[in-house]
């Protein structure tokens, strides 16, 4: 059986981006399912654009994810002798030819094609140029470029495409293209094949946008008398309005980085991820590590593009609201013990951590986190839906407020009646807090729900949230009697 080696080449153009990380994912699980290796190379031959702040964001965004990659990074740029050192090659063995139109000529013809609404392709003008024409022009020191010579005829490059099935592309639709400027850098086409060629690429899984360079690449890799590698192209991902996702159009939110700070789970982002262009026959949405890594084929992407549903303009979500549906299982689910750590550096980083909530407090913190945890989508929900759980001070839901408290002017006498007689309780369990609430309820002869809902607003700043007595428990009684007190405040 042969190795498997994948690549993941990203062009350090700026963040790491959905797009991106879900081709990185795709290739990380060809090569963990197939025990293959996976090889990150930093395509950074655009000097202008690539800068060392997005590599250094891309290596930092893949790691936070979980892709592990076993060989590199290497650097394109590296390799731009090499890369012109097979266009000799090619111009040796009569692959490509060195062409010397002008830019001006060249000009003058795609503006003919444009009248004629004609599709322009170059003629060929120097494909047949007679040898001692090169030389003389080479003498003079004429600039050229080298340009692919494409057979010509009736004929076609096919290739067969994991996901498209049987490709080809007519000969006489692909131009002879170049493949080295006049000032000797290589094209992007040239220099991404002789790279997979040397890391001896043997799945080349990357996006549909791609599908334009595959056929000359399979043009020089047939020249340069190496194998094919297999290819895999991935479906587009889009966004509602049919439009491609892309920084300029969505902003952020198609950034890995946004979902990292907003409290993502990085596995959570993993998973939605991987769902945008594959699927299995019974669309399963939730998979483990391992579980992903038995699914997975490349046979399972899908054709049809996918669609990133971003809702960030709603004020439910700031995101697909499937990613954040994934993001709360994985948080709701997961071990308690392996989420207090994200807690904890939520809670830092909000300066409300306290150590003893892993010291002494341990066992009440891990309590807490899973009580609260039921009902929250992102780690961030913690210190903004759940800061009075760990902090003094926490902000009320004005609408909550003036409905479950401010309403009911009785309760401005009433939770202070309540906490005074809850102070006494040496046991602050659920039952207990319970039986003194439905006491005083039948004592003031009122229904249960207006002190219930009432408390729950003063004690946690919102409306909703798990059974009172277990919240009231958790909150601890000092701090309870001390906000119940506090009520005859929120009505001034
Ligand atoms: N550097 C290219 C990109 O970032 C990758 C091309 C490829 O996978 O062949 O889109």
């Amino acid at each position: 059986m042969e190795d498997v080696r994948v690549r993941f080449p990203p062009s350090p153009t700026g963040y790491l981006h959905i797009g991106g990380a879900r081709t990185a994912i795709y290739n990380w699980l060809h090569a963990q399912k197939t025990g293959g290796k996976l090889i990150l190379r930093i395509e950074d031959t655009d000097v202008t654009r690539s800068t060392e702040e997005s590599i250094r964001g891309i290596l930092d965004g893949l790691q936070w994810l979980g892709i592990d990659w076993d060989e590199g990074p290497y650097f394109q740029s590296a390799y731009a002798e090499e890369h012109r050192e097979a266009a000799q090659t090619l111009l040796t063995t009569g692959h490509a030819y060195r062409c010397f139109c002008t830019q001006e000529e060249l000009e003058r013809k795609r503006e003919e094609a444009r009248k004629k609404r004609e599709d322009f392709q170059y003629d060929g003008n120097c494909r047949n140029l007679p040898p001692d024409e090169v030389k003389r022009r080479l003498a003079e020191g004429q600039p050229y470029v080298i340009r692919f010579k494409v057979p010509t005829g009736p004929g076609a490059v096919v290739f067969e495409d994991a996901v498209y099935g049987v490709l080809e592309k007519r000969f006489r639709d692909i131009e002879d293209f170049v493949i080295v400027r006049s000032n000797g850098s290589p094209l992007y086409v040239l220099s991404n094949a002789v790279d997979d060629i040397r890391d001896r690429i043997t799945h080349v899984i990357r996006g549909q946008d791609h599908l334009a360079n595959t056929p000359k690449q399979v043009l020089i890799y047939q020249a340069l008398g190496v194998s094919l590698p297999r290819f895999a192209h991935m479906p587009l991902t889009l966004d509602p309005q049919k439009r491609k996702i892309s920084k300029r159009a969505h902003g952020e939110v198609v950034a890995v980085q946004y979902y990292r700070e907003r409290g993502f789970l990085s596995w959570a982002l993993v998973n939605f991820l991987v769902l945008l262009g594959w699927s299995t026959p019974d669309n399963r949405e939730i998979f483990s590590k391992e579980e992903l890594i038995e699914a997975f084929s490349l046979e399972g992407i899908n054709r049809a593009n996918s669609v990133f549903d971003i809702r960030k303009d709603d004020p439910k979500f700031f995101t697909d609201p499937k990613a954040l549906s994934i993001n709360a299982h994985y948080l709701r689910t997961m071990p308690v013990e392996e989420l207090l750590p994200y807690v904890q550096a939520e809670l830092e980083a909000a300066s409300i951590w306290d150590p003893s909530f892993t010291e002494s407090k341990r066992s009440w913190f891990a309590h807490t986190v899973d009580l609260i945890r039921s009902r929250y989508h992102t780690t961030k929900d913690f210190v903004e839906l759940g800061r009075a759980y760990f902090a003094d001070q926490f902000p009320i839901d004005e609408k909550a407020l003036n409905k479950n408290v401010l309403k009911h002017e009785n309760l401005r006498a009433w939770l202070p009646l309540l906490a005074g007689r809850l102070e006494p309780l040496e046991k602050f369990t659920p039952d207990l807090v319970e039986q003194v609430i439905r006491t005083l309820a039948e004592e003031l002869d009122i229904k249960a729900g207006i002190l219930i809902n009432g408390v729950r607003v003063a004690v946690t700043g919102q409306g909703k949230g798990p059974g009172l007595f277990e919240v009231l428990a958790a909150v601890d009684k000092e701090r309870v009697v001390q906000r119940l007190r506090n009520v005859p405040r929120l009505f001034s």
